[in-house]
């Protein structure tokens, strides 16, 4: 295409909303086979709602609570949010460390106190009946943190965060032009199989660590041309190493400035706008 069709449909994507940072990205949207999506805040609404405590809800939400009180994950907020709703009070924990990817450490009342995934409660033993309830509620899309004090699980909290209305539509019209869809999620593989079969995902990587997401951008890239669609802080590498970088306008501050296209509607249909738009800047159809 000519400099002038690139700056015109540059300013015909500004005009829906669609701000894409120079020509050549939109080019590189003309040949793209696969768009990997990351889950929360991407594909679901990223508001998560506790929706059931199992065990002695008191005791695991003041413990919860007292963790989560010094971390900024969006899990955090739910638990804050619950806890608050009942009148829990909470100790402050001290000695708090988050963990990427796996959750949050730290003492209370003087005990060890955990709440996260698997992967970091990994002294404290899950009992059979735990186990079969957590999932039960993967299996309902919904994520479950342990709750660890003093080396011992005293429950566990599920949390949802539902699809956004218009992710069906979205994935639907890629998969009708022959695109490859993936999600790629540092959820449970079971909660992130149960959001891709709501919406459509063709694939599902699940149990990625913040750090690895750029390299499953990387693999992908070996069967042709890709583009990631995330909004987090963590996001950052996957959305500058794909071919197309494409950031949600809700995101931060970070994955705004490492996408090469920004969807400022947060509609996630405009990814396939975008080729769209591409396509007509290409081959000049007006
Ligand atoms: P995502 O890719 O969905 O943004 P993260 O990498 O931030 O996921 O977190 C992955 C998983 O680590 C969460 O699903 C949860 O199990 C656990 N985790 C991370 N931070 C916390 C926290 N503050 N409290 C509880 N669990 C957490
Ligand atoms: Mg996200």
């Amino acid at each position: 295409a000519t400099p002038t069709a690139l700056m015109v449909g540059t300013g015909r994507g500004a005009k829906m909303g669609i701000l894409i940072k120079n020509g050549e990205v939109l080019e590189a949207v003309n040949d793209v086979k696969t768009v990997v999506f990351d889950k929360t805040g991407t594909i679901t609404v990223g508001q998560p709602q506790v929706t059931d405590v199992i065990g002695d809800e008191t005791q695991v939400l003041r413990v919860a609570t007292s963790l989560e009180a010094a971390s900024e994950h969006p899990l955090a907020a739910a638990i804050l949010k619950r806890g608050q709703a009942l009148g829990v009070a909470a100790p402050t924990a001290t000695d708090f460390q988050a963990i990427e990817g796996k959750g949050v450490t730290a003492q209370v009342d003087g005990q060890a106190a955990v709440v996260g995934n698997h992967k970091l409660l990994t002294d404290e033993p899950i009992s059979a009946e735990l186990q079969r309830q957590a999932i039960r509620l993967q299996d309902a899309a919904k994520t479950v943190v342990y709750v660890g004090l003093n080396h011992q699980i005293v429950g566990l909290i599920a949390i949802q965060d539902v699809a956004k209305s218009t992710s069906k539509a979205a994935i639907a019209s890629l998969k009708a032009r022959g695109l490859k869809t993936v999600m790629l999620t540092g959820d449970n593989e079971r909660v992130a199989q149960a959001v891709a079969d709501q919406v459509g995902i063709d694939e599902v990587i699940a149990d990625v660590l913040p750090g690895d997401k750029a390299d499953h951008v990387q693999a992908f890239q070996k069967e042709g041309k890709v583009a990631f669609v995330g909004d987090g802080i963590n996001d950052a590498p996957a959305l500058t190493t794909a071919d197309v970088g494409i950031a949600m306008g809700s995101g931060t501050d970070i994955a705004i400035d490492a996408g090469g296209i920004v969807l400022v509607k947060n509609d996630l249909r405009d990814v396939d706008r975008a080729l769209v738009l591409s396509k007509k800047t290409f081959n000049r159809i007006k």
